[in-house]
């Protein structure tokens, strides 16, 4: 079998209203999509995490476009069962020439976005190939359901805390038991206010999860915690700046209790494998960043995996709502693995039609 045609698209979803975390407003969500064919008609679909792609305006994408171009030949043709043979081909690109195409050093951002959604459809089409869904290639499900938590609790303008007491009871009526909400958008003392009203709302058998967003300082991040430590606080997720991130938390008194990977924007599963061994070695719990739909094969699938993440809200990711025919669902706060080929999703092409531009 034989990789025949590599096609892209890259949709994109306006939000009715913008919402923000500490250090960006996000006011659309986008995705890389990925379709490969192979000389037997099977297609496999990968998918991407957009916003890198996209910051650049039009001129971001046609750079885009052109990177797919360029590594479409260590893809097209070659036998979609080498994974980890092709991964290395393009993720030698993010430093060195491969086979004639130059390197594309200063562009690895974009390269590994798209690396992601190649490698995804590959796993995807691979379950195809061999009726296996995605999990049962990475070495089988160790659970039959994965727990999800709902990323929510976003700051809005004009926001009430009785808006933060409607999105608490909404979250509760879809079953969830674990909620994320942001913070350092605002001062520690009101950040902790927030939490305080949130934590009163969901009752005390709620995990929540506190999301940082890099926004803070060290003593900004010490006050914080402090303040928010009465209502009992599982995580607290990116607290400061990457580029400090060992010596900072170090001071913070903190330390890596739990991994959060994101195989859509870090290399795609090939990505998430490597780095389960690396948890698993450490015992480290590790949990998805987005897309529940394609980290449930990679959670249930890791020993030490963990949680995924999920929003619940229309408003929060339209895309996730309306891209596929049959959505996984999350009931009881947990998807259940899925058992058909491959990833197990169907894409909805009237949702291409609305949101998406073909690359390639
Ligand atoms: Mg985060």
């Amino acid at each position: 079998m034989k990789i025949k045609a590599l096609d892209t698209y890259f949709l994109s979803a306006p939000l009715p209203q913008p919402v923000r975390t500490s250090t960006s407003t996000i006011s659309r969500v986008s995705e890389l999509i990925v379709k490969l064919t192979t000389d037997a008609g099977l297609v496999g679909i990968g998918e991407a995490h957009g916003p890198f792609l996209s910051q650049g305006g039009p001129e971001g994408m046609r750079a885009v476009g052109q990177i797919l171009e360029r590594v479409t030949p260590l893809v097209v043709g070659q036998d979609p069962s080498g994974i980890e043979r092709i991964w290395q081909d393009l993720f030698a690109l993010t430093y060195t020439s491969v086979r004639g195409i130059p390197t594309l050093a200063h562009q690895r951002r974009q390269l590994v976005t798209a690396i992601s959604a190649i490698d995804i459809a590959l796993w995807d089409l691979m379950g195809k190939a061999t009726q296996r869904p995605v999990h049962a290639l990475l070495g089988g499900a160790l659970r039959s359901r994965v727990p999800a938590y709902v990323t929510g609790f976003y700051y809005r303008d004009g926001e009430r805390p009785d808006d933060l007491r409607r999105e608490a009871a909404m979250y509760l009526e879809h079953g969830y038991r674990t909620v994320k909400v942001k913070v350092a958008g605002l001062p520690p003392e009101a950040d902790a206010e927030r939490v305080g009203v949130i934590r009163k709302a969901v009752g005390d058998d709620v995990a929540i999860m506190l999301d940082a967003n890099q926004g803070w300082d060290l003593p900004s991040a010490v006050r914080a915690a402090r303040l928010c430590e009465p209502y009992n606080i599982f995580w607290l997720e990116d607290p400061m700046p990457w580029y400090d991130e060992r010596h900072a938390l170090r001071r913070l008194k903190a330390d890596v209790d739990y991994l959060i990977i994101d195989s859509t924007w870090a290399g795609g599963l090939t990505v998430w494998r490597k780095a389960a061994v690396m948890a698993e070695l450490y015992q480290v719990p590790l949990a998805a960043h987005h897309d529940p739909q394609i980290h449930v094969h990679a959670v249930a699938a890791s020993p030490t995996g963990f949680i995924l993440e999920s929003f619940a809200d229309h408003t929060r990711d339209p895309l996730w709502f309306e891209l596929f025919r049959e959505r996984p669902k999350i009931v009881d706060g947990h998807m259940a693995v899925p058992d058909t080929p491959g990833l197990g999703l169907e894409l909805r092409p009237e949702t291409l039609e609305k949101y998406g531009v073909k690359l390639g």
